[in-house]
């Protein structure tokens, strides 16, 4: 019988060191690595032959989705910035020890051109695109409302919203019926901290964006849902996204006591894409360590 595991006890539970990187931030000089699932996750052919696109599959959030779906079985082509090859390069080489197809596409959301052409590039690239999931994300927190700059709030809302819209336009073009169009938002869509408002905006807009194409896309077989994570170590929490005498207790608060780790919304992200979900669209996933989201 398998041991049963206390899920306050299972991954990292001490003090993070301070740790602090410039923006975009790699996950490969974190301190501890985040577990993005490379040997903690196992597939069970959930998504045989599937085609996905991740951005930010770099790194944790979306590196542990596109992780899984390769373990599932599909091919998957990551998005992230040209600063973050040698996380991208890791990947690489995880999904293709499970014999899947990884397609490479660096480049920066903030650039329509970019976004738009990136979707059809990695449609060519797998021959097709069943599973589009929008995970790049931008949070640089401040205390003071005054020091949000312009710059700031226009790259926050173009890489988390502008982005979102720009790439599900063209994906339209290659989805089919049973495709699948997963968003991470986070708690901040529904419980806002007073240092992250620019970020929080975003993160309600991919809601509200989430509930309106489920109900537009029904009509073609395509599902659209959200993830909603709470505070999960990875690179985007230490290069701007707390300040740094958060970081020693980041996620401590929570009712499990801990943060979460990448790995633990595979499960989700792969469930979003199947055929399982088949009468699931419309839908926010919180995966918050028992943060409520409401
Ligand atoms: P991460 O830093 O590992 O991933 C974010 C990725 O976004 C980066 O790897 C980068 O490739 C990409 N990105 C940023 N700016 C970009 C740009 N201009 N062009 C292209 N790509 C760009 O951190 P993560 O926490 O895994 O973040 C993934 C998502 O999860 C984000 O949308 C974030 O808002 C959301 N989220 C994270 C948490 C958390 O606690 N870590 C909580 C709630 C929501
Ligand atoms: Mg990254």
């Amino acid at each position: 019988m398998a041991e049963l595991n206390n899920p306050k006890h299972m991954f990292y539970e001490d003090k993070f060191e301070k740790q602090e990187q410039p923006y975009p931030g790699l996950q490969n000089k974190m301190e501890p690595v985040p577990d993005c699932g490379e040997k903690s996750y196992t597939g069970h052919s959930r998504l045989e032959g599937r085609k996905a696109l991740v951005t930010g599959g770099d790194s944790g959030i979306g590196r542990a989705a596109a992780i899984a779906y390769a373990k599932e079985g599909a091919d998957v082509a990551i998005n992230y910035l040209s600063d973050e090859e040698s996380d991208a390069q890791e990947v690489k080489s995880v999904i293709e020890a499970e014999g899947r197809k990884a397609v490479l596409l660096p480049g920066d959301l903030r650039d329509e051109d970019f976004a738009r052409n990136l979707v059809h590039d990695a449609a060519k690239a797998m021959d097709g695109l069943d599973i589009l999931v929008m995970n790049a994300g931008m949070q640089q927190y401040q205390k003071d409302v005054r020091d949000i700059s312009t710059e700031q709030l226009k790259d926050t809302f173009t890489i988390n919203v502008f982005s979102n819209v720009w790439m599900l336009q063209e994906a339209l073009e290659h989805l089919p019926s049973g495709g699948s169009v997963i968003i991470t938002t986070s708690i901040q869509g529904f419980s806002p901290s007073d240092i992250l408002a620019d970020y929080a905006m975003t993160k309600s807009a991919q809601r509200s964006f989430i509930i309106s194409m489920a109900q537009q896309l029904g009509e073609k077989g395509i599902r659209v849902n959200g993830v909603a994570p709470g505070p999960i170590w990875t690179a985007l929490q230490i290069s701007g996204g707390q300040p740094q005498e958060s970081i020693p207790e980041f996620g401590q608060t929570t009712p499990l006591g801990r943060a979460g780790q990448p790995v633990e919304l595979a499960d989700t992200y792969v469930l979003l894409a199947s055929e399982s979900a088949s009468y699931i669209t419309g839908q926010i996933y919180g995966i918050t360590g028992g943060m409520p989201i409401n």
